[in-house]
């Protein structure tokens, strides 16, 4: 399977897919809980799903779990996979010990990704021997495993906290495609208006990669504003007023979230024609299921 093809015939027969994203959990324990959900949630039928590398600047749980859960889910779960794979913290010996496992594990595409600044550090800095920027990485891999590796690379419609400019920030994206990237999933967002006119401009300077909108589900209040704080994301006031209502009332969140999530969804396809949704599960089931469910994607 390759992503970049299906989402293309996708808007050709305006069949709608999805993905799941899972991260890799701190326990043992969570390891073993995960599995059990994405083996329950094979069955809503993703198009492929993929496992964070140390997300957020954790270097804790160490990202060979990623490599173990990503062989995992090919093996065991005859799922498509995709691995993200960041430059954080990771020299040459190390990218090509990862891309070796994801290799002999079945996976067939990576997200390649510059990676967060580790927790303790305020910048981000290369490892000895690393890379700089997340096309860098894109180069060596098709350098050193041609086509075998399809890869995708991140996009943000809301600027990138380190660059504002969009200008300079489409540009960097198509370096990143020029280096041999072929499709973009973007940073969460909840403002359709601004992700739809960012896709004109991508389109305009060039791109023609299929774009993939991140969906982050609404599962709590807390979480999502420390989350939308931490991505410096703009949330539409029609979001804040109706979530501010009930925050205190979680059961009361996770309807009125998946209500507008819902909405943002059937946006992105009907203004858009956008047909693939990737949703950020947070490793939670039900948020995903019910805004499926109310888009009727699920058969
Ligand atoms: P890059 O594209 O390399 O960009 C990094 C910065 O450098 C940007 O500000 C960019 O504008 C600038 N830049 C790029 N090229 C140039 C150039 N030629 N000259 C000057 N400046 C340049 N993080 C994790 O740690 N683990 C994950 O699993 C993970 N998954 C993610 C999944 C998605 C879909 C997204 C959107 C993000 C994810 N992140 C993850 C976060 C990501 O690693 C960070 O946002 C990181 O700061 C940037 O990564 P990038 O791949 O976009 O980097």
């Amino acid at each position: 399977m390759r992503v970049s093809q299906v989402l293309k015939e996708n808007v050709r027969n305006e069949a709608p897919s999805f993905s799941f994203e899972y991260f890799v959990p701190k326990t043992s324990q969570g390891v073993q809980n995960i599995y059990e959900r994405i083996d329950r949630m094979r069955e809503l039928t993703p198009l492929f799903v993929d496992v964070t590398w140390n997300a957020g600047g954790t270097t804790k749980p160490n990202a060979t779990t990623t490599n173990e859960m990503i062989t995992k889910i090919n093996k065991s779960y005859d799922l498509d996979t995709c691995m993200h794979l960041t430059c954080t913290g990771m020299p040459r010996e190390a990218v090509d010990k990862a891309l070796k496992e994801a290799y002999d594990g079945g996976c067939r595409c990576i997200l390649a990704l510059r990676g967060d600044a580790p927790l303790e550090n305020e910048k981000w800095d290369a490892a000895q021997d690393g890379f700089l920027y997340a096309k860098d990485l894109v180069k060596y891999i098709r350098e050193n495993y041609g086509d075998h590796f399809e890869i995708g690379v991140a996009g943000y419609p809301e600027g990138h906290p380190e660059e504002h400019d969009r200008d300079l920030l489409i540009g960097h994206l198509r370096e990143k495609l020029d280096a041999g990237a072929s499709f973009v999933i973007t940073q969460m967002f909840y403002d359709v208006d601004n992700f739809l006119d960012w896709v004109k401009a991508c389109r305009e300077s060039g791109i023609t990669a299929p774009i993939i909108p991140g969906i982050m589900p609404i599962s709590q209040y807390a979480s999502f504003i420390r989350r939308v704080k931490w991505c410096d994301i703009n949330v539409p006031t029609e979001f804040l007023r109706a979530l501010e209502r009930v925050k205190d009332d979680d059961a009361a969140v996770r309807e009125v979230g998946a209500e507008l999530v819902t909405e943002m969804c059937k946006s992105i396809i009907e203004k858009g024609g956008i047909y693939h949704l990737h949703f950020y599960t947070m490793n939670l089931e039900k948020s995903t299921k019910v805004i499926l469910e109310r888009l009727g994607l699920l058969h």
